[in-house]
C-alpha cells in the first residue's frame, strides 16, 4: 500500500511517497511561498501516486480537532499567506484521499518513539528549541492531541533574578519561549547564539530556563524520556546544564531512577533521528 507524507515546515515542504514498512519510497523539496504557490506544486507531486492516505507534520499553530469543521486549518501564524488555509480539506478536495494532520513536534516525538532514541519506553515529550520552542508528546504510539494541540512553549517561567530582558513573544512576552529560544537569545545578548558558544553565562541562563520547562512538562506528563532538538540545542555543552537544573529543581520530589544523576543522561537526550525524523513522522500518523 502506498502512502503520502508531507512535512509542512516554514521555509520548505517535503513530499514524499512510503508504505506502511515506514519506508520513504520517494520525495521532493518544494519551496514555502504563498499556498496558490506551493500547493499546486504538492498536489502535482502526489497526483497518479496511487497513495490511498496522506499524514502532514505542520507547522502551526493548527486546528486538530476533528469536529468543528476546520481539521487541519491553519491558524493565526506569522506566515500570513497561510492564515485560514485548509491544508487537510485542500488536499483531501484535491487527491481526494483521507488526510491526518498533526503538529511538526508531535509528529517528531513519533518519529522518536517509532524509530529514534525513545522506542524502548511508551511514553516520550519532545522539545525543540528554535525559532520558537515547541514539544510534542507521545503516550502509547498515540501523540497528545485535545481541544487541538498543545503550546507547551508558551508556559510561564520564573525569571532569574539577574535577568532583567523582557522577553520576545508576541503574545506573553516573558513566557518560556519569550526568554529563551533563538530569537531571545539573540535580543538578550545582541549577538546570534552561535557566536556565543564561549560565553557559559549565556547558557547557564538558557539552561536554567530549559530546565524549568522540563520540570513542568515532567510533573504534567511524566514522560519516560525527553528529547531536546532544535538549532539552539546544538549548543551540546547545554545538556549537562539543562540536566543539572533538572535535577535540583526537582529536588527528589519526583520518585524514578530515571531521574538521578547517575541515569539523567539517558533521561535528557537529543534525537536519534535527524534528516528523516519529520517526513518518517508524518508517515507514521497513517501506518497502520
Ligand atoms: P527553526 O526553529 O526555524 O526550524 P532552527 O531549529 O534551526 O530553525 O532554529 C533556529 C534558531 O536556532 C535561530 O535563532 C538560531 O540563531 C539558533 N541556532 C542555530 N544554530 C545554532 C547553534 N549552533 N548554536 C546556537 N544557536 C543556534
Ligand atoms: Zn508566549
Amino acid at each position: 500500500m502506498k502512502l503520502g507524507a508531507i512535512e509542512a515546515g516554514g521555509t520548505k515542504f517535503i513530499c514524499a511517497v512510503g508504505n506502511d514498512q515506514g519506508e520513504i519510497l520517494e520525495k521532493v523539496v518544494i519551496p514555502t511561498e504563498a499556498p496558490s504557490i506551493t500547493m499546486p506544486k504538492v498536489y502535482q507531486f502526489f497526483k497518479d501516486k496511487g497513495i490511498e492516505r496522506m499524514g502532514i507534520g505542520s507547522f502551526g499553530p493548527i486546528d486538530l480537532n476533528k469536529e468543528g469543521g476546520s481539521y487541519g486549518t491553519i491558524q493565526k501564524t506569522p506566515k500570513i499567506d497561510w492564515i485560514d488555509f485548509p491544508l487537510a480539506g485542500e488536499i483531501t478536495k484535491q487527491l481526494e484521499i483521507p488526510v491526518v494532520v498533526d503538529t511538526d513536534v508531535n509528529v517528531a516525538a513519533l518519529s522518536e518513539s517509532r524509530w529514534g532514541n525513545a522506542t524502548d519506553v511508551n511514553t516520550c515529550l519532545y522539545i525543540t528549541v528554535g525559532t520558537g520552542i515547541g514539544a510534542g508528546a507521545v503516550v502509547n504510539g498515540a501523540t497528545v492531541k485535545g481541544l487541538s494541540h498543545p503550546e507547551m512553549g508558551h508556559i510561564g517561567v520564573r525569571r532569574h533574578q539577574a535577568d532583567s530582558y523582557e522577553g520576545k513573544c508576541p503574545y506573553h512576552k516573558d513566557c518560556l519561549e519569550g526568554m529563551a529560544a533563538g530569537p531571545a537569545i539573540e535580543a538578550r545578548w545582541g549577538k546570534k547564539g552561535i557566536e556565543l558558544a564561549d560565553d557559559p553565562k549565556v547558557w547557564d541562563l538558557e539552561a536554567y530556563y530549559l530546565a524549568q520547562g522540563l520540570v513542568n512538562f515532567i510533573y504534567i506528563l511524566s514522560p519516560e524520556r525527553i528529547i531536546m532538538g532544535g538549532g539552539v540545542m546544538q549548543q551540546e555543552q547545554l545538556f549537562g546544564k539543562v540536566r543539572k537544573y533538572v535535577i535540583e529543581m526537582l529536588n527528589g520530589y519526583v520518585s524514578s531512577p530515571r531521574l538521578n544523576a547517575n541515569n539523567i543522561d539517558e533521561y535528557i537526550v537529543p534525537p536519534g533521528l535527524t534528516t528523516e525524523a519529520g517526513i518518517k513522522g508524518a508517515l507514521g500518523l497513517v501506518m497502520n
